[in-house]
């Protein structure tokens, strides 16, 4: 980085540091005024291929003239009016997702509240039928959102330690083993809620036939069946929702960052019967599902729809991980490739430091994160082109080649 664009980066990090609580410590050395595509642009026109996404949110990519027109017409007419409104916007959304999943939604600001909204669900539903069943069993690695109860979902310690006392009635078990979850089940089980792939774990795939099994344990025990799509979900692993890979039935999903493509929102949503268990003062908002927000999400979801994306993430996915393969083929750095369409990790041999390669690939002009062990994540805008893909592991290439030549340098 150089010129006016390192002054500027000087001068917003000044300004954090001033201003802005320091709970994201030093960004990344490029300050985007704009975007096209999967391109970020800097005030002098600098560019980066961004291959994160806005961490799996902005599923159309930057700057699509559709939803920055949806967004002006929207805000023309109506901005918010509260939930006391039958509004137009907000019923669309609810019937679109209504006919692609058969579920009925509550839409909410994040995916926290998402997952707090479906904590809530689930234990008012047990509530109805007089069960004391209050407690929720997720997996150890996962990531549900920073809120307490989400937290105490959470199964990563170093987010939960500084906060205690957590809320109660949460536990975890090591992701992927059927036989801790039966262990961990007790007369007051409510729910049991995973991802179908851990993403800021460092895309851990739960895979077919443990989701299966959970769901049958969940049948078998009366339990309900959670499923946190907020990353996994709008197409991202091939299908609008990753569940219906499984032919799974999950009694709530929910779902956030990409539905409406950047504009912030969240929805829990439920089967008929169970969303039934919330009665009207039950649960509620001031924004979720505000007119805007709801535009938005329609835009991007039929958006999605007409275009078939999830089908291109499909075929992106692929290549994408074709090549992350081959990669790996001639970089022992790399030791494992995995993921679902266009949520990809790529494992990077323990002693290396994951953050200096992101880094790197940043100089290179391309963003992409590390998360969990070590691992590389790739969760590109559903638009990325195939020449973004070449060029990204060409950028790969580089860095890997740098990164071995150094290691050996201090081997001799
Ligand atoms: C990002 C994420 C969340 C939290 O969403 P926020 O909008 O940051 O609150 C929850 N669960 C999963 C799986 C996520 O990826």
């Amino acid at each position: 980085m150089k010129g006016n664009s390192d002054m500027q980066w000087q001068q917003l990090k000044q300004q954090d540091e001033q201003c802005y609580m320091n709970t994201f410590g030093t960004r990344l050395p490029f300050v985007p005024v704009k975007g096209k595509g999967c391109r970020l642009f800097d005030a002098e026109g600098n560019q980066k291929v961004d291959f994160l996404g806005g961490i799996a949110v902005n599923v159309l990519g930057y700057g699509d003239e559709g939803m920055a027109k949806t967004l002006y017409r929207q805000a023309k007419e109506l901005l918010h009016v509260s939930n006391l409104f039958y509004t137009l916007p907000q019923e669309k959304l609810a019937g679109l997702l209504f006919a692609q999943t058969g579920l009925k939604c509550f839409f909410c600001n994040s995916g926290a509240e998402a997952n707090e909204g479906a904590f809530k669900l689930a234990r008012k539903y047990f509530y109805n039928k007089k069960e004391p069943r209050y407690e929720i069993i997720s997996a150890i690695n996962s990531f549900h959102g920073r809120t307490l109860a989400t937290v105490a979902a959470t199964g990563q310690e170093k987010y939960q330690r500084p906060y205690a006392p957590l809320p109660a009635g949460f536990s975890q078990v090591p992701y992927g083993s059927l036989a801790a979850l039966r262990r961990a089940i007790t007369p007051h089980t409510a729910a049991i809620l995973l991802e179908t792939i851990q993403g800021e774990g460092g895309v851990i795939m739960g895979g077919r036939s443990y989701l299966r099994g959970v769901e049958k344990l969940c049948r078998e025990n009366g339990i309900l069946f959670i499923l946190d799509e907020i990353q996994t979900g709008m197409g991202r692993t091939g299908k609008l929702f990753s569940y219906q890979h499984y032919g799974l039935s999950p009694d709530i999903i929910t779902s956030a960052k990409g539905l409406a493509g950047g504009v912030p929102i969240g929805a829990v949503l439920a089967k008929p019967e169970v969303a039934a268990a919330f009665a009207p003062g039950d649960h509620g908002t001031t924004f979720g599902g505000n007119p805007l927000a709801c535009a938005a999400a329609c835009y991007c979801l039929e958006t999605l729809l007409r275009r078939g994306l999830e089908g291109r993430a499909s075929r992106m996915g692929r290549l994408l991980k074709k090549g992350l393969r081959q990669l790996a083929e001639r970089h022992p750095t790399i030791i494992d490739v995995r993921g679902r369409g266009l949520l990809v990790g790529a494992e990077l041999k323990h002693a290396v430091s994951g953050k200096d390669f992101t880094a790197r690939l940043l100089e290179l002009g391309y963003i992409v994160n590390c998360t969990g062990h070590n691992t590389l994540r790739f969760a590109p805008p559903l638009v990325v082109m195939r020449k973004d893909i070449e060029g990204l592991l060409t950028a790969m290439d580089t860095a890997l080649t740098e990164q071995e030549a150094l290691k050996s340098a201090h081997e001799y």
